[in-house]
């Protein structure tokens, strides 16, 4: 028996919304699937507007040209995260300052931001790692002081919540992942949501090429033209078709989720009560959404044998980021804003197990006994 890191798989009428995207004969994007995706999500984050994007990297691109990022602005933002969270910017001409992360959540040290702004600061980007909101009323208070704009990499953070709020409605704006290896999926997928009405008609122009084709569509000019910056960053209709047979199932997908997550904590406790490990840290204010499973080994040795001795078994454990301010794009583009302690020895240290929605019983207990058979070892 082998068990991957991730199976994506459909849920519920992926298959048969696809047949009928396919048989309205509007393939192109913004048909019948994407609006109901709009829907769903304005219902549920809770934000003025949702913009289907081919991807989180697109919607990040997106944030960056509606927050005026150009040559030489600051954003601040965690080394340990993706890359598209930072390349997104410095295609403006932005520099990314990177700020050490917080040893429990692994989210952004909202302590450590405040002396990284200088006169070029024009933004933040948070990053909920693992489904695990940030301390965004520490944060937002900041961006208040130095009017600074907040934008949410919530890739893996859908159906999560800080203090009853979901994820996305905090910033000016936010991200959203829908790739294969998040929880809700439509293969690639992503969607910008804005919580600031003043930056809609923006959105939608750049999401069409820089053009007013969606005011012509809604009858609101008679012909459309080239307005402003843009570039083809929509689904089509197919994608937006398997992505709303899933959100429609955000509820049970994320439960399921949520009782592997659950199992592998409980199973694991005792492992963290004897030192070998540590397990994930949910702070009270916050309700995650199961993305992630993740132990802090104590050296870097133990994790690669660790990974190593579970491959062998047939199941695939993973490392995470490796920190952007140590990559090569990352020392050309951006700079650190504080000492690294904490990512450096994360990025090192930390693992990930497989957690999927349809992980079977038989699966997740595998993973558990060889796991304690390894480390008690
Ligand atoms: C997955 C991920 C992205 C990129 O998402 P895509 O949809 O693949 O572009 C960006 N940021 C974070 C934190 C992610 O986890």
């Amino acid at each position: 028996m082998t068990i991957p890191f991730n199976r994506p798989t459909p849920f519920g009428s992926e298959l048969e919304y696809i047949k009928q995207a396919i048989e309205s004969t509007h393939l192109s994007g913004d048909g019948f699937f994407t609006k109901k995706c709009h829907a769903w999500i304005e219902e549920h984050v809770g934000c003025k507007k949702a913009l289907l994007t081919h991807s989180c990297t697109a919607a990040l691109e997106m944030a960056a040209i509606l927050a005026n990022i150009g040559v030489g602005d600051e954003v601040i933002m965690p080394s340990y995260t993706f890359v598209s969270t930072a390349n997104a910017f410095v295609l403006r001409g932005g520099i990314p300052v990177f700020v050490d992360i917080r040893p429990d959540t692994l989210n952004i040290d909202e302590n450590k931001i405040e002396t990284c702004i200088t006169e070029k600061t024009k933004a933040i980007v948070v990053v909920h790692y693992a489904g695990v909101v940030c301390e965004m009323d520490s944060i937002l208070a900041i961006a208040k002081k130095y009017d600074l704009i907040v934008i949410e990499d919530a890739a893996q953070a859908i159906y999560s919540k800080y203090k009853g709020k979901p994820a996305g409605s905090f910033g000016h704006m936010a991200a959203f992942s829908f790739h294969e290896t998040k929880n809700l999926i439509s293969g690639e997928g992503g969607a910008l949501v804005l919580n600031d009405s003043s930056l809609i008609e923006r959105a939608e122009i750049i999401r069409e090429k820089g053009t007013n084709r969606s005011k012509f569509f809604r009858g609101q000019v008679d012909k459309y033209t080239w307005v402003d910056l843009g570039s083809s960053y929509l689904p089509g209709e197919i994608t937006a078709a398997f992505l709303f047979a899933q959100l429609e199932n955000a509820k049970a997908i994320t439960e399921k989720r949520l009782q592997v997550w659950n199992s592998y904590h409980k199973s694991f406790e005792e492992l963290e009560t004897k030192g070998i490990t540590k397990r994930p840290v949910i702070p009270q204010n916050c309700e995650h959404n199961a993305h992630m499973y993740y132990f802090i080994f104590p050296s870097l040795d133990l994790r690669q044998n660790f990974i190593n001795q579970m491959k062998s078994e047939g199941i695939h454990c993973v490392f995470h980021y490796i920190p952007l301010h140590s990559s090569p794009a990352g020392k050309q583009f951006g700079r650190t804003g504080s000492p690294m302690t904490n990512t450096d020895r994360i990025s090192n240290t930390l693992v990930r197990l497989p957690i999927f929605c349809d992980l079977l019983a038989s699966e997740s207990s595998l993973i558990i006994n060889k796991t304690i058979h390894f480390l008690e070892g």
